[in-house]
């Protein structure tokens, strides 16, 4: 089967809905052609002119990596940094460029979980979950009616609750309306008298990246010419996205072993740290920059937070509560392409998938 580009966005869109991007972001296909066929894709976590010259070699396609290439937006492109020749190169190659990042830091399967993962750590959780990304909709359908528009709701997502689906509130009323002329009411008749109708308000909660796929269902029903619904934003926090993570060693380790583990773990050539007095159990951690997070990981008593890009500065922040451990950029976020290829690999079997073997890590440790 001949699958083009904009099935990999596709998929890539449930595996990390764009919806959960950060606003500052800009991730989806960034270069190439949307309807163009797929030979093949390479994994990076950046896209270097290396890696575009690997996917020409591999005959890839398609570049999916995690950090964008066009991030602050492109005014000219006539190969003056590195930026502007990876976008010629790929253009002139015909490569697809699909850039993954803050909407899969966000995920609970994503860039956190895998390094938790790698660490061994048990009883994972999102470190800040997030707010404002979950919303309520009612809609009001005439009562023979209910149980298929319920089931349609379910269908594209709506009212999942943690690990429970088809979730719903259901009331029984009696609608009014008076059809005007022109329209084609269910009961009644244009320019007639108002008519009552025994209806069900049914209520779901759902996550905003299916919100367009909600309104499309409920108008594909033919009950009423008109739909009535209800968005309502609501402020409840969304256990699976969010930032960071935090987890838990089965056994407490001196600070030394944790750094040793850590640093076989991450193959970092240095770990900057501060020092604690204390066995190691609970860990936070964050993929790439992460030191926003360093206060929530100390209020729910992280014994370390493993990220990266700290500053001078913020290595006080600990102030003997917790062990920053500072990983670096590349280090912390290497292990993102497995997530990338594990997925992909189920869903596409008729092209190869390729992990980047090279190492984009600009930066070097003396
Ligand atoms: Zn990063």
């Amino acid at each position: 089967m001949k699958v083009i580009v904009n099935d990999v966005v596709a998929a890539l869109e449930q595996l990390a809905p764009v919806a959960y991007q950060e606003s500052y972001d800009n991730v989806g296909l960034l270069v190439g052609n949307k309807n163009q066929e797929v030979s093949g894709i390479l994994i990076s976590l950046d896209c270097t002119e290396e890696v575009v010259q690997a996917a020409i070699n591999q005959k890839n396609n398609v570049i999916i990596c995690h950090h964008p290439i066009i991030f602050k937006g492109l005014k000219r492109i006539t190969g003056a940094n590195y930026v502007e020749r990876v976008v010629v190169m790929a253009i002139k190659n015909d490569i697809a460029i699909i850039a993954c990042h803050t909407n899969l830091d966000n995920m609970q399967a994503g860039v956190n979980a895998k390094i938790a993962e790698k660490l061994e750590l048990q009883n994972c959780k999102i470190l800040v979950p997030g707010k404002n990304t979950i919303r309520k909709f009612c809609t009001y359908v005439p009562q023979h009616y209910a149980e298929k528009v319920r089931e349609g709701l379910f269908e594209v997502g709506a009212g999942q609750i943690g690990l429970y689906r088809n979730c719903s509130f259901n009331t029984e009323g009696v609608g009014t309306f008076q059809p005007l002329i022109g329209s084609n009411p269910m009961v009644g008749n244009a320019g007639g008298s108002e008519e009552n109708i025994d209806e069900v308000k049914v209520e779901v909660i759902y996550h905003k990246h299916l919100e367009s796929n909600i309104i499309k269902k409920l108008n594909s029903f033919t009950y009423y010419e008109e739909k009535a619904y209800e968005i309502y934003e609501i402020t409840n926090i969304n256990q699976s996205i969010g930032a960071g993570m935090i987890g838990t060693f089965n056994i407490p380790m001196p600070p030394s072993e944790f750094l040793k583990k850590v640093k076989k773990v991450f193959q970092t050539g240095c770990i900057r740290y501060t020092s604690l007095e204390r066995d190691i159990q609970k860990v936070a951690l964050c993929g790439g920059s992460g030191s926003f997070l360093l206060a929530d990981a100390i209020s729910q008593k992280a014994d370390a937070f493993i990220s990266a890009d700290f500053k001078y500065h913020e290595f006080f922040d600990a102030d003997d509560q917790i062990m920053i451990t500072d990983i670096g950029h590349y280090e912390s976020e290497q292990y993102t392409s497995e997530i990338f290829y594990d997925y992909l690999r189920e869903k596409f079997t008729n092209f190869a998938i390729q992990i980047n073997s090279g190492n984009t890590n600009p930066i070097n440790y003396f």
